[in-house]
């Protein structure tokens, strides 16, 4: 009998039940606005936010609404405005795009390797072209991030992380999120930390995030925030920054604590997994595992692999087997983006060049969900029968 998975790979492990008990505390308050506060207390939010800015080592930690929030609110922080031109990975997913089009400034693809990762030659030579690159670590793929900076660094680029798959993550010992200007995660569900919906912004930078919290709609309630500037830098700029509501509230912050606090633990979760299905993927014909950098810890919360070269018809052959298998793959090289957009051709609002290399690439692509409510047993099954379908199509077309 040919096997079949049973898993549901869009089902999340549920809520610690201390994340549950401080949110109902937070509803039988009453109080769940983050400036809804009695006396000193700090506030959920503000708690949050210091121990996110303490967990990736940044002076400041803005909670808010969404990781796509995150992102335009960086860009807005840093100046960019209409017209502007703003590099960008050509594998991503869509709000990275997205939040460069919601300022009303324009997305330069840069093209994508066989690692996944930014092709940081094709970066070298668009330096040119814009003061500020929108870095995904998309599918949690973190390139050279020492030579990635220092191109940047020549060509006079300010680097926004989208770490929206790397919290957790690192290069060279140095969290992802920590390399650019600023930092942008999410709490969306399918992402390390869930509260529905959600996102954090870090930095440095006292200016970039005066801005910022100025931005998500402090009501002139900054001193509230729990990592905050020095007040002549909201002198500076709280006249002249506009109010774009996307604040987190203590709902939210209350649910993400305790997970926060988890966190490290549950990467080992992911990676553990990860090996499991990579090992059991490794060598099969036809089939390429993108390589890692050395230096690079990862959080495997899903997986890709490359079927190079296949014609689109037996790709989809492959995935049709999979998934009555109980096997869920995504296409991301689809010419037609079915529940997701990860190709820079799908976003015809932001025309471009032809990249014949990268395309190359992204017609390959095939991810795979990896949640905690998997165990090692199946993902090893799993495994076995990506394996077993990959090859039955390779066989039959050579
Ligand atoms: C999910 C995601 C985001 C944005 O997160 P939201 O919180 O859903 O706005 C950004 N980048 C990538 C690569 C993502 O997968």
């Amino acid at each position: 009998m040919t096997e079949v998975f049973k898993g549901n790979f869009t089902q999340q492990e549920p809520i610690p039940d201390e994340g549950i008990e401080a949110a109902m505390s937070v509803l039988r308050s009453g109080r769940l606005h983050r400036y809804n506060l009695v006396g000193e207390e700090p506030g959920e939010v503000a708690l949050l936010e210091r121990e996110f800015a303490e967990y990736t080592g940044a002076r400041y930690a803005l909670a808010v609404a969404s990781g796509g929030y995150a992102m335009a609110t960086a860009l807005r922080a840093l100046g960019v405005g209409p017209g502007d031109r703003v590099l960008t990975n050509a594998f991503t997913l869509a709000p990275v795009p997205g939040s460069i089009a919601s300022v009303g400034a324009v997305p330069v693809f840069v093209g994508v390797t066989e690692a996944l990762t930014i092709d940081l030659d094709d970066l070298a030579a668009k330096t040119q072209e814009a003061d500020v690159l929108m870095l995904s670590h998309m599918r949690g793929h973190l390139a050279d991030m020492n030579r990635l900076m220092e191109i940047c660094d020549a060509g006079g680029v300010t680097v926004v992380e989208d770490c929206a798959h790397t919290m957790g993550a690192a290069w060279r010992g140095v969290p992802s999120g920590r390399w650019g200007r600023v930092g942008c995660y999410s709490t969306q569900t399918y992402k390390h930390m869930n509260s529905g919906e959600g996102g954090f912004l870090v930095t440095d930078d006292d200016e970039v995030m005066a801005r910022a919290i100025m931005l998500s709609g402090s009501y002139m309630l900054y001193g509230r925030h729990g990592t905050v500037p020095p007040d002549e830098v909201f002198e500076r700029v709280k006249y002249d920054t506009p109010n774009v509501s996307g604040r987190m509230d203590h709902l939210r912050a209350a649910l993400l604590r305790p997970q926060l606090r988890a966190l490290e633990g549950q990467v080992e979760k992911w990676n553990a997994r990860y090996r499991v299905v990579e090992e059991g993927l490794r060598g099969t014909p036809g089939l390429t595992l993108p390589e890692r950098g050395e230096q690079e810890s990862y959080v495997g919360s899903s997986i890709q692999f490359l079927l190079l070269d296949w014609d689109g018809a037996r790709i989809g052959e492959v995935l049709k087997r999979c998934v009555a298998r109980g096997v869920e793959l995504k296409w991301f090289g689809a010419a037609e983006p079915a529940g997701f957009t990860s190709r820079y051709d799908s976003w015809r609002y932001a025309p471009s060049a032809p990249m014949p290399a990268s395309d190359r690439i992204l017609r390959g692509i095939v991810d795979m969900r990896l949640p905690l409510t998997f165990s090692l047993e199946d993902c090893a099954q799993i495994a076995r029968i990506i394996r077993a379908e990959v090859g039955a199509v390779y066989q039959a077309a050579s």
